[in-house]
């Protein structure tokens, strides 16, 4: 994997966090879009990396917003190219990952930039830029976490199942994160975040 300079931007020692680079991941279900999409409406002065993905657009999803969305062929091209910090296949199924040049421009310019991947990702971008700030989104127990799911109705019980399993060893790789954030209340969570990506949460 390719290393670019504007990865080291920081550091007085190997303590300090890289406060431009945050990589927020956490178990499925867990509501990691749901605080992503409210700090895309809610927290401008965060740059939230728009990834790609071959997977298909959901209604009201938009090209260039949500996601880039490739063709299989596209994304092959963008893999050979070198040009994703991470990539992986999610659930089995589709591609998604994250631009390198667009998160390069943005640190360039000093941005607050913020990352929303799933755990295997996460780990590419440590293994890449580990001194970036790694936060990892929990729910606030097992039972909730399955609510979500169940509640949400997107999965097929089978693929239900299968995402509970996936969940539970998301779940073990709490440890390799600097920081836990609860998802208890999206707002309340979007809050921590951006508290701990150090900037000021909004007073309401
Ligand atoms: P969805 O299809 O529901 O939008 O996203 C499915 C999963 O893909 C989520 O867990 C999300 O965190 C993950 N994801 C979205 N973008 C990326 C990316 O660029 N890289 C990786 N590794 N995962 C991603």
């Amino acid at each position: 994997m390719k290393k670019c300079s504007v990865y080291s931007l920081s550091t007085k020692d190997d303590v300090s966090k890289n406060p431009g680079l945050t990589v927020l991941a956490g178990p499925t279900a867990v509501g990691k879009g749901t605080v992503s999409t409210y700090i895309r409406d809610n927290y401008p002065e965060v740059w939230l990396s728009v990834s790609a993905t071959t997977r298909a657009p959901r209604p009201g999803e938009k090209d260039g917003v949500h996601y880039y969305f490739k063709s299989a062929e596209e994304f092959d091209a963008l893999v050979e190219d070198g040009q994703l910090l991470e990539w992986a296949v999610v659930h089995g199924k589709n591609r998604y990952g994250t631009l390198r040049s667009t998160v390069d421009a943005a640190i360039a310019e000093g941005r607050s930039v913020l990352l929303e991947i799933d755990l295997q990702g996460a780990r590419q971008v440590k293994a890449a830029v580990p001194d970036a700030n790694f936060v990892f989104l929990a729910p606030p127990s097992w039972d909730e976490m399955v609510r979500r799911l169940v509640g949400r109705g997107t999965e097929t019980p089978e693929e239900q199942q299968q995402r509970l399993e996936t969940a539970k060893l998301e779940l073990a790789a709490e440890p390799e994160f600097d920081h836990t954030v609860i998802n208890d209340d999206v707002r309340r969570a979007a809050d921590e975040l951006v508290s701990l990506m150090g900037l000021t949460p909004h007073q309401r």
